[in-house]
């Protein structure tokens, strides 16, 4: 049984307030960082670790750590992107809901190793209990000196405050976060330069997810090696996979990166409820291609389902049974990603449209001869065409469900198959 590393706190009651959190060794990270390790240290422990963000693209950590200019005449930023927006994801919520002091933790000692000290969180809107988490643990955390100016002594100073967002998905991108973040409408911006060159108000800025930033104080506490001791060659560490929809037991469930799937989905969360077969399952969120069932045996690391054709993104499992129409389930996540297009591009802001509506229309039993050819077609010219990676993510649902269950596709239009559910 693996023992919980990032959610050990979370079920303990008053898991949110800062003597709990002081009870179970709390800040202890963060007073031997400052106190004991420079900067470059501290980089050094986060390379060592392997440590890869945890919010869908997987970067080593410690690398983007180094990217950040040394000068320290040069003021610098962290922002703490809390705009969990991903459909099927719900880690990021639960770790600030329940936990916030562990990522301020976090956000301290990432903050000290690349000289910044000034750090700002973005908090998706919708997100209430988040935000209001967020705001009662750093009120205590500078109320017990570890925020602020002199952090234990030490002589660093950091200021953190929390800026709501307004639930556009495309602010969790990190870019279009920092716009928001100015005071902008969450436009993504042209990379480079990327945000450790020239980021929030054109200032050097190191952004992490939650995720990431709460397995950086276990790393300072417990070394280097020990988080690289968990999970697979390419992949190190815990990692919290959130498991959705045909599943007895839906939610959080935090084990090591390289987990088999079918371990998790049969085990973790219960199986398939009423006896029913497996169909499909989405392995890292909306935007990453589906599985089919004969592929659930691999492992939820970044390298093995890159290997299957898909990817880990944020690991959020959604599960399919056999009565998941797939034409549908494309249908659903096309108008999501075409609702929440800013528009900026015409690939993405047209092509997303025009896609939804070949779906709409197969999966309403209107489709027409050639609507697949079509649909492949349009998901083929959105994909790397756009300015953001908006275009992969929106083109997934149809093109991976196509490769993988065309033959529904060729049933609903041959036979003018129904199979909206409102
Ligand atoms: Fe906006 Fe979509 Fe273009 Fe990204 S790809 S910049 S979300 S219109």
């Amino acid at each position: 049984m693996f023992e919980p590393i990032l959610t050990r706190n979370i079920h303990r009651p008053d898991s949110e307030k800062i003597a709990t959190y002081l009870a179970h060794g709390g800040y202890e990270a963060a007073r031997l960082a400052l106190t004991r390790h420079t900067p470059a240290e501290l980089i050094e422990m986060v390379k060592r670790s392997g440590l890869r963000g945890r919010g869908g693209a997987g970067f080593p950590a410690g690398v983007k750590w180094s990217f950040l200019p040394k000068d320290p005449a040069v003021p610098k930023i962290v922002a703490v992107n809390t705009d969990e927006g991903e459909p099927g994801t719900f880690k990021d919520r639960e770790l600030v809901e329940r936990d916030p002091h562990q990522v301020i933790e976090g956000v301290i000692i990432a903050s000290y190793a690349v000289g910044a000290h000034r750090a700002y969180v973005y908090i998706r809107g919708e997100f209430f209990l988040g935000v209001k988490r967020w705001i009662k643990a750093i009120a205590d955390a500078y109320e017990r000196g570890f925020l602020g100016k002199d952090i234990l002594g030490s002589g660093f100073d950091l200021d953190l405050s929390v800026h709501r967002g307004a639930g556009a998905y495309i602010c969790g991108e990190e870019t279009a976060m920092l716009e928001s973040l100015e005071g902008k409408p969450g436009n993504p911006r042209l990379k480079p330069p990327y945000p450790a060159q020239a980021g929030l108000f054109g200032l050097p800025t190191l952004v992490h997810n939650v995720e990431t930033l709460s397995c950086i104080p276990h790393i300072v506490l417990r070394g280097p090696e020990w988080f690289a001791s968990i999970g697979t060659a390419e992949s190190k560490g815990p990692k919290v996979f959130c498991v959705s929809g045909h599943v007895n037991r839906p939610g959080n469930y935090e084990l090591p990166l390289g987990t088999p799937l079918d371990e998790i989905i049969y085990g973790y969360a219960g199986g398939i409820p009423n006896g029913r077969k497996l169909k499909a399952v989405i392995p890292g969120g909306a935007s990453t291609p589906v599985l089919t069932a004969d592929q659930v045996a691999v492992p939820m690391a970044f390298e093995t389902l890159a290997r299957a054709g898909s990817a880990l993104g944020t690991g959020a499992i959604i599960v399919m049974d056999e009565t998941t129409c797939m034409v549908e389930a494309a249908r659903r996540l096309t108008r999501f990603f075409a609702h929440e297009s800013c528009g900026r591009c015409v690939p993405c802001r047209i092509g997303s449209q025009r896609l939804y509506e070949v779906l709409d229309r197969i999966a309403r039993g209107k489709g027409r001869p050639g609507d697949v050819e079509r649909a492949l077609e349009l998901a083929q010219m959105v994909d790397g065409t756009t300015f953001c990676p908006m275009g992969g993510a929106l083109s997934s649902p149809a093109r991976s469900t196509i490769e993988r269950f065309r033959g529904e596709y060729e049933d609903h239009i041959a036979n003018g198959r129904y199979a909206v559910r409102v």
